[in-house]
């Protein structure tokens, strides 16, 4: 494992001389930073913003990610290719104090400890992970209109009310797709 003490975390917040209230922090990455093939793999190529907003008060912190890149998708339906700008958002709670450990109700990933004297956060892993699951589980074409049709053929016959074509060009329609078939 390659200890990378001197240098800094891709997403790390600077907490030392934070003093309570709340602060806005923008970083501006790409894909590529991130060392991982997952996002890449998502789709992920191109540029990432990452905006943090870390609101400190006595015992406790709150932090929130917000996400923004575009990613490179392709349509369920016809796997046209699309490319989206997803918007990814995370909160994760820090407690100072060592009490909250012991309540087992609370969720690991939101609620963690930390040391009142900690210098920074490395968000880096948080910010992937909230990239990850910005993306959408389906994923349909807007303005294709070739894909509009083959919806409208899916919905047809599953529907047994369906009107059928009544006008002529939709019955051309209908022969010329018979045609090519
Ligand atoms: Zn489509």
């Amino acid at each position: 494992m390659v200890v990378m003490s001197k240098e800094r975390a891709l997403i790390e917040v600077r907490l030392a001389g934070l003093s309570q209230g709340a602060y806005e922090f923008d970083f501006a990455c790409s894909a590529g930073d991130f060392g991982d093939t997952a996002l890449t793999e998502a789709g992920f190529s191109k540029d990432i913003s990452v905006k943090v907003v870390v609101d400190r008060t006595d015992n406790e912190m709150s932090v929130t990610l917000t996400t923004v890149a575009k990613a490179d998708l392709s349509c369920d339906l016809c796997l046209a290719p699309i490319t989206m700008e997803l918007h990814g958002s995370y909160r994760i709670y820090y407690s100072y104090e060592q009490a909250a450990e012991q309540n087992e109700d609370r969720d690991e990933e939101e609620y963690r400890l930390i040391d009142s004297n900690a210098l920074s956060i490395d968000l880096t892993e948080d910010a992937r992970e909230t990239l990850l699951l910005s993306v959408p589980m389906k994923v349909t074409c807007t303005d294709n209109p070739d894909c509009q049709v083959f919806i409208q053929e899916g919905q047809n016959e599953s529907d047994g009310d369906a009107t059928p074509p009544d006008s002529s060009w939709q019955e051309s329609l209908e022969k010329l797709k018979n045609k090519y078939r």
